[in-house]
């Protein structure tokens, strides 16, 4: 059988991850600044993570990273991700600070290696949201 994607789900939001979601709906990755420290986070929170100030602005990231680290799945029973495997499951830091667990596909996975360049890719779920995966730049 041939390889598939993984099948994602939409995604389970909140009033503090909606925005995150949404965006990546519109093939957009957004992100949180402090208005009072500056601090760029992810995952998005109600409160800055340094300062515990409620001053956040969302922006549009650039969307573009490099691999921090990964690992290349060949099990995963779970319906949407069975025949998708073997696929990478990695950390990326984007190039705004924030480092992001993710997928990154487009290419076979023995061609992913730590600091390899990636660009945000979108997979629409449905209903205005979607799930952010990386693909090498
Ligand atoms: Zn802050």
């Amino acid at each position: 059988m041939a390889k598939q994607e993984i099948e994602y789900r939409a995604p389970a939001t909140n009033w503090q991850t909606r925005g995150f979601w949404e965006g990546c709906g519109r093939g957009e990755l957004v992100l949180q600044r402090c208005g009072d420290c500056g601090t760029v986070q992810h995952k998005p929170r109600g409160i800055c993570a340094s300062c515990l100030s409620s001053a956040l602005e969302h922006f549009v990231a650039c969307g573009r990273g490099r691999v921090y680290t990964y690992t290349v799945t060949h099990q995963n029973n779970m319906p949407g991700f069975r025949d998708a495997c073997p696929y990478v499951l990695a950390y990326v830091d984007l190039e705004e600070g924030p480092r992001l667990m993710t997928q990154v596909a487009g290419c076979e996975p023995d061609a992913v290696e730590i600091g390899m360049a990636v660009k945000a890719d979108f997979v629409d779920t449905g209903d205005g949201l979607g799930v952010p995966r990386f693909v090498p730049a």
